[in-house]
């Protein structure tokens, strides 16, 4: 038998605590939570929980704080919300281990899709079923690296997968792919076709930037929001801060 998984919240706004309790619930799981970050990381230790949901303005200690002190002794998946997009780059930048950053509002069909996404990830990664390994449970490290995570967009390394609003994206070209990655790494970040060629191309090519405006519409085509790529007149192009 399946034991159901065990969830932790860390959030301090009620509103939100509650209704992701609903529908934690809703997808089977036993729902834990705390309104501080400090007593976030004690019950964390305590109960052993298969995931943490973690708000990153908390009293006590910030997410940052709670996020790193988890991970100096679980691999968990925890998926970290935060008030504003922009703090998304920043908390990349740190490096701090979450698996994935959702905005906050959020939907919360959303962020149980993504939390699937990531046990569906962790059962296929250990190679085995949710079934108690004998062996030491090595939490793979590929979990944070292979999924890239901008706002709505999901991007797969692995799989080159890419989901962008829960709506699956047809597979990308090599060259549709290495554009939308680079221009994701930074959204809202203008990109010049000259930087844009040298991400796609290793030499100095007189043809390339012709090219990549190409390659931008066939990414654009397949995108569901068209909008989710700009075009800066004169300029080049930026991933849309107000599409993800
Ligand atoms: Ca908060």
């Amino acid at each position: 038998m399946v034991h159901s998984k065990k969830i932790l919240i860390i959030e301090d706004e009620p509103n939100i605590v509650d209704y992701l309790t609903i529908y934690c619930k809703a997808e089977g799981y036993e729902v834990l939570s705390v309104r501080d970050g400090l007593e976030g990381v004690v019950k964390f230790q305590a109960e052993k929980p298969d995931f943490v949901l973690l708000d990153l303005m908390l009293p006590g200690l910030d997410g940052v704080e709670v996020c790193r002190r988890i991970r100096t002794t679980s691999e968990v998946p925890i998926i970290m919300v935060t008030a504003r997009s922009d703090e998304i780059d920043k908390l990349l930048g740190l490096e701090i281990g979450a698996d994935d950053y959702v905005t906050k509002p959020f939907s919360p069909r959303e962020l149980m899709a993504r939390m699937r996404v990531i046990f569906r990830r962790l059962e296929k990664g250990n190679g085995v079923s949710t079934t108690e390994a004998t062996a030491e449970p090595d939490a793979p490290s590929v979990l944070e690296d292979s999924l890239f995570v901008v706002g709505k967009l999901v991007i797969n390394r692995d799989s080159r997968e890419v989901v962008y609003n829960g709506q699956s994206v047809p597979a990308l070209t090599n060259k549709e792919y290495e554009l939308l990655i680079t221009l994701a790494r930074r959204p809202g970040r203008v990109y010049s076709k000259i930087e844009l060629e040298e991400a796609l191309y290793d030499c100095d090519s007189l043809v390339a930037s012709r090219a990549v405006g190409v390659h931008i519409s066939n990414l654009r085509a397949k995108l569901p929001t068209p909008k989710l790529v700009e075009t800066v007149h004169g300029v080049g192009y930026k991933l849309s801060r107000d599409a993800i």
